[in-house]
């Protein structure tokens, strides 16, 4: 993850700033500004390794079919960080890696901040979206 002080006046902190994909700019997490003097090539990284902010889409981009079970669901870390089947525990070593990284980031970082990040649960996600409004 990428550390990186917030630029706004007032604020100055030095925070894992998040990619928005859909407007392309990178926000404080500590002010929620936008910081302007990320680059192009710093922003492609973060979009990389999966440093953007979450909305509904970007969780269910984490949704993974097992090959072993058939069973779609969110992945969840193994004892040595690896990705594993929430369902069948079956390791998925098939993912690419920098899906794989993405994946771990984000669970990593949601295991750090468990309050702040709310996700869908990591248990078996049910393909059918029953929560939408
Ligand atoms: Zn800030
Ligand atoms: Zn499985």
């Amino acid at each position: 993850m990428f550390r990186i002080y917030c630029d706004n006046k007032g604020c100055g902190k030095d925070m894992e700033p998040l990619l928005n994909i859909n407007t392309n700019d990178v926000e404080c997490t500590e002010c929620g500004r936008t910081i302007k003097s990320i680059t192009s090539f710093t922003k492609s990284q973060m979009k990389s390794i999966g440093q953007i902010k979450r909305d509904e889409k970007a969780k269910q981009a984490f949704s993974v079919q097992c090959r072993s079970c058939m069973k779609e669901s969110a992945p969840k870390l193994g004892d040595k960080n690896e990705i594993r089947c929430s369902v069948c525990n079956h390791h998925l070593d098939y993912l690419s890696a920098p899906y794989a990284h993405a994946v771990r980031e984000f669970l990593l970082t949601r295991q750090k901040n468990p309050a702040t990040v709310s996700v869908a649960s990591v248990n078996v996600a049910p393909k059918v979206n029953s929560t939408v409004k």
